[in-house]
């Protein structure tokens, strides 16, 4: 593949940058503030690769160096009973998990895998460095899955609350490991870590939402709903921790209305939090470009009682140029924060109508979407895509062994010194039963 099929645009300056040769380039080198980098695929009308049944048949607008052999993308499809159920008569479902009647082949039951493939075609030819990820759940899991099947180095850094999420339905690759963060550590303090470890030497860091390919990688969903509908959709529902999911929909649209094929209209983004942690939902209330203050403990204890506790990430790519507040301007979006209980309903109302469970987040998606309706905020003739993050678990459980992946190093802290950091990486793993 071309390395030069694709350029980096710093969403603050403009400044056009070439990718990096041996890592990542994650930020513009210009003197300002914090920026989004984003991918420029140039004039080409969009092109599917129709031998790829996966989602690298959007290769040309994936920033990426090599291609894997996947079946997975998102399934997209026509909504009917819920559709009716709820009071509207083009909604579209983008489904990112196990469903296999509707196309669902994600058996990590997460779009998160979306992000895996391509960050992992992104690596530099030649590159055999580790790559250091951290999640808050979902993340890890796809990373752990897709590194391990195609053989890719990783790290994996989540905090303990997050390794009932940790499973595979394949063997963990021998150099594919999972750190896990001890104690009340969450999201952030996770991500603060795996930072420290990927300045080591034979480390390298995937940078979450500023690594334009995990991006690009989400924003397939959106590629996926125009070529089964046939247009950029009018409304675009999505539950957000990070929100970048939101962002990558919003950068993929306006691509897309570039391309004009699907249509010039924006598509509006409606993001949706899980309350009591929905700092994005409370900054855009006011209209502010700035989050809200709060403690880390009160952030903590309100993410401890999250439906979804992917759902917490204490500091989102929001005020970043580029990132969500710059998303929900240009889109004139806007932002729900939903109540656990609301959740679990509208989980319980799409298995009850549409025949497959969703993952906690998902629940928290749709059910800003019934809000939405209840609220008069969209018209019942409008063509809404509501994406699916996450689901299918059940089904996936009659279907395929569930192994629960084991931690390969224990941190009590994310204060750590680097060089006590490559002690335990590389002397003192835990030993794991052959
Ligand atoms: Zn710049």
């Amino acid at each position: 593949m071309e390395t030069d099929s694709y350029k980096l645009q710093c969403a603050r300056c403009g400044k056009l940058h070439a990718d990096a040769e041996d890592r990542f380039l994650l930020h513009c080198d210009e003197d300002h503030g914090p920026a989004l980098l984003r991918s420029e695929y140039g004039q080409e009308p969009l092109t599917l690769q129709p031998d790829h049944p996966g989602l690298f048949r959007y290769s040309q607008w994936l920033p990426i160096r090599s291609v894997f052999d996947t079946p997975v993308r998102t399934a997209v499809f026509r909504s009917e009973n819920l559709a009716e159920r709820i009071g509207l008569e083009n909604l579209w479902l983008a489904f990112n998990g196990y469903w296999p009647e509707r196309g669902g082949v994600m058996e990590t039951c997460s779009f998160k895998e979306l992000e895996a493939f391509p960050v992992c075609a992104r690596r530099p030819e030649g590159c055999d460095d580790t790559l250091v990820v951290s999640s808050a759940g979902n993340t890890g899991r796809a990373f752990l899955q897709t590194c391990s099947r195609h053989a890719v180095p990783a790290l994996i850094v989540v905090p303990e609350a997050a390794l009932p999420a940790m499973w595979l339905t394949v063997e963990k690759h021998p150099e594919v490991k999972l750190a896990v963060l001890q104690g009340d550590g969450d999201y952030l303090d996770a991500i603060e870590l795996a930072a420290k470890i990927a300045e080591l030497d034979g480390y390298f860091p995937e940078g979450g939402a500023k690594n334009v390919a995990r991006r690009d990688g989400m924003g397939t969903v959106v590629l996926a709903a125009v070529e089964a509908i046939g247009k950029v959709p009018d409304h675009y529902f999505q539950a957000v921790g990070s929100g970048t999911g939101g962002i990558a929909a919003w950068e993929m649209s306006r691509r897309l209305n570039r391309e004009g094929r699907y249509g010039s209209h924006r598509m509006k983004l409606h993001l949706v939090q899980n309350e009591p942690f929905a700092l994005m939902s409370d900054a855009w209330a006011v209209e502010s470009r700035d989050l809200p203050p709060m403690t880390e403990k009160e952030a903590k204890d309100r993410i401890h009682r999250l439906h979804s506790g992917v759902l917490s990430n204490r500091k989102p790519p929001y005020g970043i140029s580029g990132g969500v507040y710059d998303a929900l301007t240009d889109t004139a979006g806007q932002m729900y924060s939903v109540t656990s209980e609301e959740a679990l309903l509208a989980g319980w109302l799409f298995e009850s109508l549409e025949g497959c469970d969703l993952d906690p987040a998902a629940e928290v998606a749709l059910a800003g979407l019934v809000r939405a309706v209840r609220q008069g905020t969209i018209d019942s003739s409008d063509v809404v895509l509501l994406n699916l993050t996450g689901g299918g678990r059940k089904r996936l459980e009659l279907e395929e062994t569930i192994q629960a992946v084991q931690p390969d190093y224990l941190f009590a802290s994310k204060n750590i010194s680097h060089s006590q950091l490559e002690k335990q990486l590389l002397h003192a793993p835990i030993k794991t039963p052959a």
